[in-house]
């Protein structure tokens, strides 16, 4: 149960500072953080579960590797100047068993960057978020990179409020390596679609929840 702390803490951290200070929250932060308007934009992948078929599954649990670092700033866009990279965004809902959206579940984000390098020291690459009302996440990013012995992942922790934590893995299609990756699970690859500019993931996360 000690696990659950460091989420429900910063939980708190996060709801405190919004209702004690809301100043020292941006307006575009604000609208991040409730980012429902934002979640659709610009890709064509639509987040709605498909419920009654194989979709709702609980999504399988992964290890967590040796590179997570609690307390990830809030955010949802890990893009910062001279992050090099093929730009990525990745969205979709957090569920239950039976496709009931969570709202407020936290969605914590790590993951290597464009040279399969991650910062250990600092927190680039690494950010939290909540669900919107319609149990829904969006994170920018970068496609990560390749480093050895594994093939390409995004690390991630998704937890509803007063849940257990799912720690997975989320990895993409096509990948030559993901053959050949003892870790790699097929129930976690990423729908993806190609834009213009980046690469569009489209992840649902089934909490074992009912
Ligand atoms: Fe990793």
């Amino acid at each position: 149960m000690d696990e659950h702390s460091p989420y429900d803490e910063t939980r708190r951290r996060l709801l405190g500072a919004m209702v004690a200070a809301p100043f020292l929250l941006s307006g575009s932060q604000l609208l991040r953080l409730g980012f429902g308007a934002t979640v659709q934009e610009g890709t064509a992948l639509s987040p709605t579960p498909q419920c009654g078929d194989d979709d709702d599954d609980p999504t399988p649990a992964q290890t967590e590797g040796p590179f997570f670092t609690p307390r990830s700033p809030a955010r949802t866009s890990l893009l910062e100047t001279g992050l090099k990279g093929t730009k990525l965004t990745v969205t979709g809902m957090v569920v239950t068993r039976n496709c009931r959206p969570l709202s407020g579940a936290l969605v914590d984000f790590w993951q290597a960057d464009d040279a399969g390098e991650y910062d250990n020291k600092g927190y680039r690459l690494r950010g939290h978020q909540f669900t919107d009302a319609q149990g829904r996440y969006r994170l920018d990013s970068i496609v990560p990179g390749l480093y050895p012995g594994r093939t390409r992942h995004i690390h991630v922790k998704v937890q509803a409020p007063g849940k257990p934590i799912l720690t997975t893995q989320l990895y993409f299609p096509g990948e030559p390596r993901n053959a050949r990756d003892g870790i790699f699970h097929s129930a976690l690859v990423m729908k993806m679609a190609a834009e213009k500019d980046r690469r569009a993931g489209l992840f649902n996360f089934v909490l074992d929840l009912a």
